[in-house]
């Protein structure tokens, strides 16, 4: 099996460098809506058959020849897990942690996202950061989709959490080709993980990010999802802190059902949250985070990219991917509607 996964990831590998090496040339699809991506202005509808319009709405500014929407696919998460793996022990304010922030902006930038670092202090001194990207959608309402990049010492972070970075790396990728009604920022989140011993010294980023949103962004954003542990267990669960309106974890568990997933409710044990989705809820934002879980090995040297399962992966990636494509004008009212 084990095989077999890396088998699969030597193909995708190969397949996304032929892919980012296509993608510069004029006429590609991606390159269409990475013309869109970074205009930050942009609402007005485009010119059908207009190639490379400066407009967010980039399904109408797609190329002539149809396209089918692209999956979910784990092998090409898991690329980006072993690349993540490969820096070290990405501890929060490391320099292994801003090199996964720069590969991380790097792959979104080539994926035409007005992908930006921001920079934020830590209580011991040192320095840590998000990497941020917009994708405008048919409506002004922000969905967050967000994965913590940093490790606890002394793990290398595969599952915790190269396997949410690596996703959500994916769901970008297929969301730019392919935008959805919501706009969707996509986050992932420096010093998630408790530092220096201290229980509530952790999840930095998302609180850092959550104090730089004015009032007015707090209310046109419908909810978060935080996508934290999904390579590995036998547990499927949207999580929250039972603090913050329930409304989008809801909805994901309805969405999970209806695809047949086996996603269950689990509140979260700790009373600061489990991950980066405690400082949105707590600002009254929807908020759920999609794992698996249990892992036995994470924080520990042990978690490394060998013991994922590439259909845990899969899982998580189809339904985070599927959930957001499905969300409609209706639903993003029912998520502001607070
Ligand atoms: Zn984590």
């Amino acid at each position: 099996m084990r095989a077999r996964v890396f088998a699969a990831v030597g193909v995708a590998f190969v397949a996304a460098l032929a892919a980012l090496a296509t993608s510069s040339g004029p006429r590609e699809p991606v390159t269409d809506a990475s013309g869109s991506l970074s205009v930050p202005d942009a609402t007005a509808a485009p010119t059908p058959g207009t190639t490379g319009a400066p407009t967010g709405l980039a399904v109408e500014a797609r190329p002539r020849e149809p396209t089918v929407p692209r999956e979910f696919d784990a092998a090409s998460a898991l690329v980006h897990v072993c690349a993540l793996e490969a820096f070290g022990v990405r501890a929060g304010g490391s320099a292994a942690e801003a090199q996964a922030a720069d590969y991380i902006r790097d792959h979104l930038v080539a994926l035409g996202f007005d992908a930006r670092i921001e920079e934020f202090p830590l209580p011991n001194g040192g320095t840590s950061r998000n990497v941020v990207a917009r994708l405008r959608g048919s409506s002004d309402v922000v969905l967050v989709l967000g994965a913590h990049m940093d490790s606890k010492p002394p793990s290398p972070g595969a599952n915790d959490n190269g396997s949410g970075c690596g996703a959500l790396l994916e769901i970008a990728g297929i969301l730019a080709a392919d935008p959805v009604a919501p706009t969707v920022e996509i986050i992932f989140f420096g010093s998630e993980e408790i530092i220096g011993g201290q229980p509530d010294w952790h999840h930095f980023g998302s609180r850092y990010r959550v104090s730089q949103m004015s009032a007015a962004e707090r209310a046109r954003t419908a909810g978060m999802i935080s996508i934290d542990m999904i390579g590995y267990g036998s547990a499927f669960h949207s999580r929250t802190m039972m603090r913050g309106p329930a409304t989008l974890s809801d909805m994901v568990l309805a969405y999970a059902a209806s695809t047949g997933a086996p996603m269950t409710f689990k509140q979260d044990t700790s009373a600061t949250g489990l991950s980066d989705h405690e400082a949105y809820e707590l600002a009254g934002i929807p908020a759920a985070c999609v794992c698996w879980r249990t892992d036995p090995v994470y924080h520990t040297a042990e978690d490394v990219s060998g013991h994922l399962s590439a259909e845990r992966i899969d899982t998580a990636g189809m339904l985070v991917l599927g959930f957001v494509r499905s969300l409609d004008a209706a639903d993003l009212a029912v998520l502001t509607a607070r």
